[in-house]
């Protein structure tokens, strides 16, 4: 295996620390690396992998749409799209949806809905918005100009200019920002490579109120935290509020690469219209059917039930593990999104996990993130936190 790592090093661009291992395939919630290794999975491709891996309904609805036809361009309607956008404003109570190929491409789309409806109410283009420090939102230049670590943006300026950052749950950070110009408000319902902080009640309810005053959008990125991840089917849901973009992608497409933003009609009427935007891909049918499969399992496995059963159960185990050890210092999250912060880096940790069998991942240097497939059972997560007790 190393011998392969090392020629890959040699043509890959280095913008990633790769674990040193080559994966062949994967079964449920396991992996197994070229050389037959088996590892239970706790990351599931960065909570993309929902529904586990080879789950065989999944694989034989890409395999018949690869069939008919995988891609027709944005030019022409197909059965598969239409299908995933009714079931995905059915689902939200958003009235439009754009298709694209990843979480990035949501986020920049979102932030074009969003100038443009400012500008076509206001008449100029000099709108301000305000995300969140600790936030991220991806790694193109409109997405990395709302994210919130400095060292992620410095290199690249200048990017989108009139972006202002507040602190998550600090209600009053943000209100000092606003002005007669600001047209919205981006943050993670839950922070997730931030560190896995969820956003709290009463911040998320007086954003809302305020954005509601001073029609400000409220657009919330729910592409880690959405689609089954808390326990709901959007983590939204759970704090009685609305926004007027959403953010979507990763487990969306259940492994195939999709995303997708949604707009409340409101905005939708007022912001993108014909030739403002589009996508050569986004959306295609081989796309749509990954989501169509993927919302199939949901309805027919009560994915969102099985969630909320083993999201307590890792929680509860977590909670006793931070109590009886000082290298932990607290446990967050929401539902199967987790974090555990610790007294230092994580990274020794993660390799040791790694070696044992057990893949993890981190959020930020100092947290532990748990993001297993959501079909995880309580006797996995027994698995995990034996391996997690021996290495931490
Ligand atoms: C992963 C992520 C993104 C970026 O998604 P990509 O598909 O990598 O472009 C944006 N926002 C959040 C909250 C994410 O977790």
């Amino acid at each position: 295996m190393q011998e392969h790592i090392n020629q890959a090093n040699q043509s890959l661009l280095h913008v990633y620390n790769r674990f040193p291992v080559i994966w062949e395939r994967g079964d449920g919630c396991y992996l197994y690396d070229v050389n037959g290794k088996k590892y239970l999975d706790f990351a599931a491709g960065i909570a993309v992998f929902a529904l586990g891996y080879n789950n065989s309904y999944y694989n034989n609805a890409l395999k018949a749409q690869i069939d008919k036809i995988i891609h027709t361009s944005n030019n022409y309607y197909s059965h598969p799209a239409n299908l995933a956008a009714k079931r995905l404003t059915a689902l939200t109570g958003l009235e439009r949806v754009f298709f694209t190929n990843s979480g990035t491409e949501a986020v920049e789309g979102a932030i074009k809905a969003a100038r443009k409806y400012a500008y076509l109410k206001d008449g100029h283009s000099r709108h301000e918005i305000i995300a969140m420090n600790r936030s991220f939102h991806g790694r193109t230049m409109g997405a990395l100009s709302v994210t919130g670590t400095e060292s992620y943006r410095t290199p690249f300026e200048p990017l989108i200019g009139l972006i202002k950052f507040a602190d998550l749950n600090d209600f009053a950070s943000v209100l000092s920002l606003v002005s007669k110009d600001t047209c919205a408000i981006i943050l993670e319902t839950v922070q997730a490579e931030g560190g896995i902080y969820p956003a709290e009640q009463e911040f998320l309810k007086k954003i809302r109120a305020l954005c509601d005053e001073k029609d400000i959008l409220l657009i919330l990125d729910e592409i880690q935290c959405g689609v089954g991840r808390t326990g709901t089917m959007f983590a939204y849901e759970q704090y009685g509020i609305k926004p007027d973009i959403l953010t979507c992608a990763k487990a969306l497409g259940g492994g195939f690469p999709v995303g997708a933003f949604l707009l409340s009609e409101r905005v939708a009427a007022n912001s993108l219209k014909p030739g403002d935007h589009g996508s050569t891909y986004g959306g295609n049918p081989l796309g749509a059917a990954a989501i169509n499969a993927v919302l199939d399992l949901f309805a027919e496995n009560n994915v969102i039930d099985q969630v909320r059963q083993s999201a307590l159960y890792l929680e509860q185990n977590l909670d006793s593990l931070a109590a009886e050890n000082d290298t932990i210092v607290s446990r967050r999250g929401m539902g199967l999104l987790q974090g555990l912060e610790c007294r230092g880096p994580v990274g020794e940790i993660i390799l040791r996990a790694l070696d044992k069998g057990l893949v993890l991942i981190n959020a930020g240097p100092n947290v532990i993130r748990f993001v297993p497939p959501l079909i995880i059972s309580k006797a996995q997560i027994d698995e995990m936190m034996a391996i997690l007790k021996s290495v931490i």
